[in-house]
């Protein structure tokens, strides 16, 4: 799997691919995040986010999420491609790389769909020219005065086929020429009588550009975007690695709390094994006063019934002489027998179980919800990362 860093790394080597075909760009256009797209590309993702998202005050940045605020010209989202800006020096880049290659066709052919081999440059227009086209571009009156260079030039001195005037983002056909300090803002004379009359800071733009890439500001930028790299890498190796350290917790948690409830289980079975052992034992205890019982009635009974079995014999078959032995002999016995009689059957309550819950573990049914809480603890510091502040104004070193 990829990681996020890893996809940085890339796309800092592709500058001039579209991360959408992932091609060179066909007609660059870059968002507000600096992000590039085709045209095409951008204009058919605005398309499709625009209806499922169903707004229509804009659109995010398929790669860094920002959202991009349009609409305030043309709220029809099909013209919002069009109004994005595109970027000079990518243009230039890709033009370069062609001509390197020795791939450039003739920008003014291929308006025409024609595949014609480039022969020049203009350092103007950024456009390849082949000989027809270029005779034809010397000759106009508007651009007469364009730098040509040959192929074989730009290919040993990229930097002067490039340093050639911008046109500007706001007004097709004219030169940037000013440079506009208090709003960082390259200029047309256009722009500068519309937007920047007030404006108190304007360069003309070679003088604004000439120390740029030695200076002190640009190369502590440069440190200061280093730094952010540093910030952001960090920060998401941390990231990652908290994200690893909460699975790993959260499944040593599950067995704390596995075995928690394991040895409250254990508990509630040893508890459930005494009370059944007591059970055994009252049960046990009954039976045997209930037997002893038993066998003393059923042993008065069998005395009873002789004695009744005697008293038969003598009435119907003995003598009166054996009536009078037999049963006086019994009457003797009466008081003894009837004092047996009324102990072996008095207090008989008819004795039964009841089982009577611990209000501990009723309590722990009815209150307790939880075998315990979560709760989320710092386990180390932040380590506070340092940011600077943006500079913002080029004004310190010109
Ligand atoms: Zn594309
Ligand atoms: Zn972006
Ligand atoms: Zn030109
Ligand atoms: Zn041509
Ligand atoms: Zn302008
Ligand atoms: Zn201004």
């Amino acid at each position: 799997m990829a990681t996020w860093t890893e996809n940085v790394e890339e796309k800092e080597n592709n500058l001039l691919i579209c991360s959408i075909c992932l091609e060179t760009f066909k007609t660059q256009k870059y968002l507000p995040s600096l992000h590039s797209f085709c045209k095409l590309c951008i204009y058919t993702y605005i398309q499709s986010f625009v209806a499922r998202e169903n707004i229509n005050n804009g659109f995010k940045c398929p790669i860094c999420r920002k959202f991009v605020t349009m609409g305030r010209d043309c709220s029809n989202s099909d013209c919002w491609a069009d109004e994005l800006p595109n970027n000079h020096l990518i243009i230039s880049m890709i033009e370069l790389k062609a001509i390197q290659r020795l791939e450039k066709l003739c920008n003014a052919c291929e308006l025409n769909s024609v595949n014609q081999k480039a022969v020049s440059w203009c350092t103007i227009c950024l456009e390849a020219r082949c000989s027809s086209c270029e005779n034809c571009h010397r000759k106009f009156k508007m651009t007469s005065r364009h730098k040509i260079m040959t192929l074989n030039e730009v290919q040993a001195d990229q930097k002067s086929a490039i340093s050639g005037l911008i046109t500007c983002d706001d007004h097709s056909g004219e030169f940037v020429e000013i440079y506009c300090l208090n709003h960082s803002k390259p200029c047309c004379v256009v722009c500068v009588t519309m937007k920047h009359r007030e404006c108190r800071n304007v360069a003309i733009i070679e003088e604004a550009a000439e120390v740029i890439k030695e200076s002190k500001q640009t190369t502590e930028f440069l440190q200061l975007i280093l730094h952010w790299k540093n910030v952001l890498k960090k920060s998401f190796e941390d990231t990652e690695k908290n994200i690893s350290a909460v699975a790993i917790i959260g499944n040593n948690l599950v067995s704390e709390i596995e075995s928690l409830k394991k040895s409250v289980n254990e508990h509630i079975d040893r508890l459930e094994r005494a009370v059944k052992d007591e059970l055994t034992i009252r049960k046990e205890e009954r039976v045997t006063e209930l037997t002893d019982r038993g066998t003393k009635i059923s042993s008065l009974k069998s005395i009873v019934d002789n004695w009744h079995q005697i008293y038969r014999t003598c009435i119907h078959d003995g003598s009166e002489i054996h009536c009078l032995i037999e049963i006086n002999k019994m009457i003797l016995m009466k008081e003894k027998m009837a004092s047996e009689i009324q102990t072996a059957t008095s207090h008989f309550d008819e004795k039964s179980f009841r089982f009577e819950r611990n209000q501990i573990v009723k309590y722990l049914q009815e209150n307790v919800r939880s075998l315990g809480f979560i709760n989320i603890v710092n386990s180390k510091p932040s380590t506070g990362l340092r940011l600077e502040p943006l500079c913002d104004s080029l004004t310190d070193f010109i």
